[in-house]
């Protein structure tokens, strides 16, 4: 099976890798030459640009970082929508507005074209582990289309409902993950004030009722979990500025339905104010800076 896959940054660089390594035939395209140019070096053919990659192919997943990116890619005038082939099947994978996924379907049937949102949790670990879950929005036999791609990529597969569906999951489920990392980072900076070693109390919290993905996967304090971004001085993983643009998302929605989400409300905040403050490129689990005493 052809597959153009467009977008190769934190997540879109190792879902492409194991797509390759799974045997597909992967054309892949990044508008950083950068990028391309680490991925070619792992193996990964790279495309001239995303209109070559994506001609030939029967499948196109894109993984890029919001709404409009993925308008301008497929719905804008000389988009790939007037050239992926009828009957191919588009996946996108970025997390984005239920809007944007919704007008993407109809404009992409609209030209025989199938078109799922599949937008996915588990972060760069899950990306590289091939262990991410997807939240599928769209008809169900376009999912099963996508199944056999999205089973190399990824762990658990969810069907949300329609079109946009999947968006509309996601962001639920970043709202509470933007929720629980500021709590984390609450206990964690509360305990280190008084004197706690911060890898027991990671450990006491993760095996208590507190227990939480950032807890098992993701400590936001450095040194106690080695993988973790928080050990890397923030770099790679999941950035401010998409998590901001997530929670931003979700209180979007919240408006439109007229939901109450006031600690959805306060993390969107919380997250503007740590974007402000310079770190919008650092991963999202550095907000327990502000938690924290000055050194
Ligand atoms: P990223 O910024 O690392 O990567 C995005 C890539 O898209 C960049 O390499 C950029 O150059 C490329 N790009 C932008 N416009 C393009 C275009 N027109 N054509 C080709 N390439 C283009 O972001 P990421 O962390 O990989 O996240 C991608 C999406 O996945 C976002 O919607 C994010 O919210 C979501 N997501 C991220 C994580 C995570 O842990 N990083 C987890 C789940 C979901």
């Amino acid at each position: 099976m052809k597959i153009a896959f467009i977008g190769l940054g934190n997540m879109g660089g190792p879902m492409a890798l194991n797509l390759h390594k799974a045997g597909f035939s992967v054309e892949a395209f990044d508008i950083s030459m950068a990028t391309c140019e680490a991925l070619r070096a792992q193996g990964l053919s790279i495309a001239d640009s995303a209109t070559a990659a994506a001609a030939a192919a029967e499948v196109v997943v894109s993984m890029l970082p919001a709404g409009q990116h993925v308008e301008r890619l497929y719905m804008a005038e000389g988009g790939l929508l007037g050239v992926i082939k009828p009957g191919a099947l588009i996946v996108d994978c970025s997390t984005i507005d239920a809007d944007t996924s919704r007008r993407l379907a109809e404009a992409a049937e609209k030209v025989g074209i199938e078109a799922i949102d599949a937008p996915v949790s588990g972060g760069t670990g899950g990306a590289i582990a091939g262990t991410l879950t997807f939240i599928v929005g769209g008809k169900a036999a376009a999912l099963e289309r996508a199944r056999p791609l999205l089973e190399k990529m990824g762990a658990n597969i969810f069907h949300a409902g329609d079109a946009g569906a999947g968006q509309t999951a996601k962001i639920c489920n970043n709202m509470l993950l933007g929720i629980l990392m500021i709590g984390t980072s609450e206990a964690m900076a509360l305990g280190v004030a008084n004197g706690l070693d911060p890898t027991v109390l990671a450990e006491i919290m993760r095996r208590s009722s507190g227990g939480n993905w950032a807890l098992e996967k993701y400590n936001p304090l450095p040194g106690v979990m080695e993988n973790a971004p928080a050990s890397k001085n923030y770099a790679g993983g999941f950035g401010v500025d998409l998590m901001l643009k997530d929670l931003g998302l979700a209180q979007e929605n919240v408006r439109a339905v007229k939901a109450v989400t006031p600690f959805g409300a306060l993390a969107h905040s919380l997250y503007a104010a740590h974007s402000l403050g310079g770190n919008g490129a650092l991963d999202f689990s550095s907000i327990i800076r502000m938690m924290q005493k000055p050194e």
